[in-house]
């Protein structure tokens, strides 16, 4: 669960309209049977691609400053964010997926790189086959009965 993390944010749907514009499709959104519910999947290629707001999930590009009130309560809060993100990677790197993490400010920075950077994942995935014939249900279901903590 994500209690903080909104679906369909701003930066979210602008990459979404870039990946549409580029050709891009077939990937599912917000996928509940993976670690996390990645914003964007591509199942058949086992690529999980999370849209990570900077303020949330605290991007170490941005490094932006605590709240000045109620500092620990937020740093406690921003620590655990911090500790499930990681915790979500790790499950999903240990089935196989490759995990891809894009940034808002990536995001408002060079929307265009972004794209190109989902695409080339996608030929590399697609050259050095990755990916199993195992089926996915399989897999997501494996994530939850054998939780790994980190
Ligand atoms: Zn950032």
């Amino acid at each position: 669960m994500r209690g903080n993390k909104s679906k369909h944010t701003k930066p979210e749907l602008l990459l979404r309209k870039a990946l549409w514009a580029s050709g891009l499709r077939g990937y599912r959104l917000h996928f509940k049977k993976l670690a996390g519910s990645p914003d964007i999947v591509f199942s058949t290629k086992k690529i999980a691609i999370f849209v990570n707001g900077c303020f949330w999930h605290r991007c170490p590009k941005c490094n932006l400053n605590l709240p000045k009130t109620n500092t620990e309560f937020w740093k406690d809060k921003f620590d655990a964010n911090i500790k499930r993100d990681q915790n979500n990677y790790v499950k999903l790197i240990r089935s196989n997926w490759t995990v891809l993490t894009i940034w808002e400010c990536d995001i408002k920075k060079n929307l265009k790189e972004q794209v190109l950077k989902i695409e080339s994942l996608i030929k590399d995935v697609n050259a050095y086959s990755i990916t199993t014939n195992e089926p996915l249900q399989l897999a997501a279901e494996d994530l939850l009965t054998y939780g790994y903590n980190i």
